[in-house]
């Protein structure tokens, strides 16, 4: 496979530039910013199209889940490849597949939480000694929150009375290196910059990688439409990856959540890949070639 990717482990510049390079050979990519993180970082999307209808994919949500992030690169460039080229993409015409649908990807939703996990507390800026403490005896390579401490997947509005319950039970109580959600929804610039996103465009419906289990979640209470049941049950055939419906309090808060909360409209989390994070880099094609499907479903159906 051909592509920019040359590097396995990008810091958030690289991660800036390359998109920026490939909105420099295809035309047909916009890279704007969306907001900023809490350290001053742009948070940035690319959008592929000019339709009013929206898909958007976003990753990197957790800081020690790099591979995310990647493995949203990369579909950039092979899509954008075969878009130049009218060729396929995956199963299909990748031009027919996105007809009348503009695809926002934002590959790095916590570019703050991306540097602290993989270069350290000295990346977060005027943040770097709080993160410091925050992080205590902990290995920095698992920080999954913010520049605050806040988990920006736990900070949507979607259940987040049972989600500080939650929190309490588990004694987290503050700022952490995950699982706090912060002190009321929305809190965190990077949490309101994605939900503004949706309020912002019409978003037909979305998916949130995270890394890792090899694991489809479609569901969030009463307001999952059948058609995210639908999508979810080809996603699983197009990858292979195991349908899960979570259990009782175990998903509170997150994107998805609140998306399909918010707009009654599919919305998924899709957790690439298995073994620990952060993962191996030298998994990263494996991911990608068994996602590859399902990430042409995503915007095609
Ligand atoms: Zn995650």
């Amino acid at each position: 496979m051909e592509t920019v990717i040359q590097q396995k482990e990008l810091n958030y510049a690289a991660v800036t530039k390359l998109m920026f390079d490939l909105a420099a050979r295809y035309e047909f990519i916009k890279v704007y910013s969306i907001g900023k993180s809490v350290v001053g970082r742009p948070i940035y999307a690319a959008e592929i199209g000019i339709d009013k209808d929206k898909v958007v994919y976003a990753g990197g949500f957790h800081g020690s889940e790099r591979l995310t992030t990647l493995t949203l690169l990369i579909f950039l460039e092979q899509l954008s490849a075969a878009l130049k080229s009218n060729s396929d993409f995956s199963i299909s015409n990748a031009r027919d597949a996105l007809f009348g649908k503009s695809l926002i990807i934002v590959p790095c939703v916590n570019p703050d939480g991306y540097e602290i996990a993989l270069n350290g507390p000295k990346t977060a800026g005027t943040y770097a000694q709080s993160v410091s403490k925050i992080l205590g005896n902990n290995e920095y390579k698992y920080w999954n929150a913010n520049a605050r401490g806040v988990d920006i997947n736990h900070n949507f509005d979607a259940g987040f009375e049972q989600l500080k319950e939650l929190e309490r039970s588990e004694g987290i109580v503050g700022p952490s290196p995950r699982r706090y959600g912060g002190e009321y929804p929305e809190s965190e610039p990077e949490t309101k910059a994605m939900a503004d996103l949706c309020r912002n465009n019409n978003v037909l419906q979305l998916i949130c990688f995270h890394s890792q289990g090899e694991e489809i979640f479609w569901s969030y209470g009463e307001n999952t439409p059948d058609r995210g049941y639908r999508l979810a049950r080809l996603f699983a055939t197009a990858s292979g990856y195991r349908l899960v419906t979570p259990q009782g309090t175990a998903s509170y808060g997150g994107y998805k959540d609140w998306f399909i909360k918010a707009f009654n409209r599919p919305g998924f989390t899709i957790e690439l890949g298995k073994g620990e994070n952060p993962l191996n880099p030298n998994q990263l094609y494996d991911i990608y070639n068994k996602v590859e499907e399902l990430l042409l479903l995503g915007f095609a159906l």
